[in-house]
């Protein structure tokens, strides 16, 4: 399926037809790991001018289950690049994880669509067009 976002990026089941992501940063609010790549790594403390070895103290930490690096997040679970204000906005945007790139479309969990709200306003875009 192709996704209807113009990107022609292949997106996985489930993604309503309509889906286009508001840039509301919830899912950067959601707590729960973000996982870095060696190469992530070089790419974003390269974006920030920073050493990898002062990226990796400052701004990651083993994931639980020891199985790789996770982004810090701040006290409120929000993700440590998150920016906040106005518009809210990923610090590390042009570098971001691939995790982070995928959702929703290449990747998801069950129920994401209960709590994104691109995914929530496009389900209802569905149904009141299936009514009318
Ligand atoms: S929660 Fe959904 S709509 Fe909001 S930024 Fe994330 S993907 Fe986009
Ligand atoms: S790296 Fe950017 S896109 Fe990924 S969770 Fe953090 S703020 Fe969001």
């Amino acid at each position: 399926m192709i996704s209807a976002d113009g990107t022609g990026i292949q997106s996985v089941p489930g993604v309503p037809r309509e889906f286009h992501c508001v840039r509301c940063g919830d899912c950067c609010r959601w707590s729960g790991c973000v996982m870095v790549g060696e190469s992530e790594a070089d790419a974003i403390a390269a974006f920030l001018n920073l050493s990898v070895e002062e990226f990796l103290d400052g701004y990651t930490a083993l994931a639980p289950d020891r199985q790789g690096l996770t982004l810090i997040e701040k006290p409120d679970g929000s993700c440590i690049f998150l920016t906040e204000g106005d518009e809210c906005g990923c610090r590390i945007n042009p570098v971001k994880p691939r995790q982070c790139e995928g959702f929703p479309l290449r990747w998801n969990f069950p129920g994401w669509e209960k709590e994104c709200r691109g995914a929530a306003e496009a389900l209802r875009r569905e149904r009141k067009n299936g009514k009318s």
